[in-house]
């Protein structure tokens, strides 16, 4: 098993633990997607395993949407309100196929860690804003700052996912010599990019080139290059 499927395999341990000492109950269920929405940060390794269960007609979508993505950034990747637009512009994850992950057994740390015991109808975009004063104040009696946050998500699993990924990151760049992270479509469309692979068999170097290139490389939610020693 290589490093990401390790780091997804370690992870779902870890959740099934947390749920059965909690006696929580997530409300998750196949064909619920409004989460599928978000903005995803993904590991290089993580896009790539991703690709590797996606159809081909999922990945020419994640190519054509990861390109359109991708000339946002260029212009918007230190708008520290982007993630929340693009959750508001309901805009699908192009993995998404018939309201169901076309690559669940796959899907990045980022899409584990978010899940929530209460109404799935609080995830929709723009849900919890539009609330009217009443509601808004039954939505807030039932959260448990010990178990939720932000909102009304499980906060406990989001921030494992988060620390997991970084692990997952720091072994990534020391496995091949570098890494990158950034928006999901972003990576899946580079990554059937002929220049940007090209960029790729050369090293980090024509790596970091191509992203600064085409104005994709750090910033606030740009690519960025994590470089380390290979073993
Ligand atoms: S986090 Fe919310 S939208 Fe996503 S699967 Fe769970 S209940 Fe559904
Ligand atoms: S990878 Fe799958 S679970 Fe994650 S946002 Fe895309 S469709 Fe949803």
């Amino acid at each position: 098993m290589d490093a990401v499927a390790r780091a997804h395999a370690g992870f779902d341990r870890f959740l099934t633990d947390y749920l059965k000492e909690s006696g929580l109950v997530p409300s998750c269920r196949a064909g619920c997607f409004f989460c599928c929405y978000g903005w995803v940060e993904a590991s290089l390794g993580e896009a790539e395993r991703a690709l590797a269960h996606a159809p081909a007609e999922v990945r020419a979508r994640a190519y054509a949407e990861g390109r359109r993505r991708a000339r946002l950034l260029a212009r918007a990747k230190d708008d520290p309100r982007l993630p929340e637009r693009h959750f508001l512009s309901r805009t699908p994850c192009p993995l998404l196929e018939g309201g169901r992950c076309a690559v669940y057994a796959a899907r990045p740390l980022a899409c584990r860690g978010v899940l929530t015991d209460l109404d799935p109808a609080y995830c929709a975009p723009g849900a919890v804003r539009r609330m009217p004063p009443g509601k808004r104040r039954r939505y807030r009696a039932r959260l448990d700052p010990r178990r939720h946050g932000p909102e009304h998500y499980l906060r406990l699993p989001k921030e494992e996912a988060k620390r997991r990924f970084f692990r997952l990151l720091a072994e990534e760049a020391r496995m091949r010599g570098f890494t990158l992270s950034g928006e999901l479509s972003v990576l899946l469309y580079l990554l059937q990019h002929p220049p940007f692979q090209k960029a790729m068999e050369k090293g980090p170097r024509a790596v970091r080139a191509y992203l600064a290139r085409r104005r994709l490389l750090g910033g606030a939610y740009g690519v960025w290059l994590r470089l380390g020693s290979r073993r």
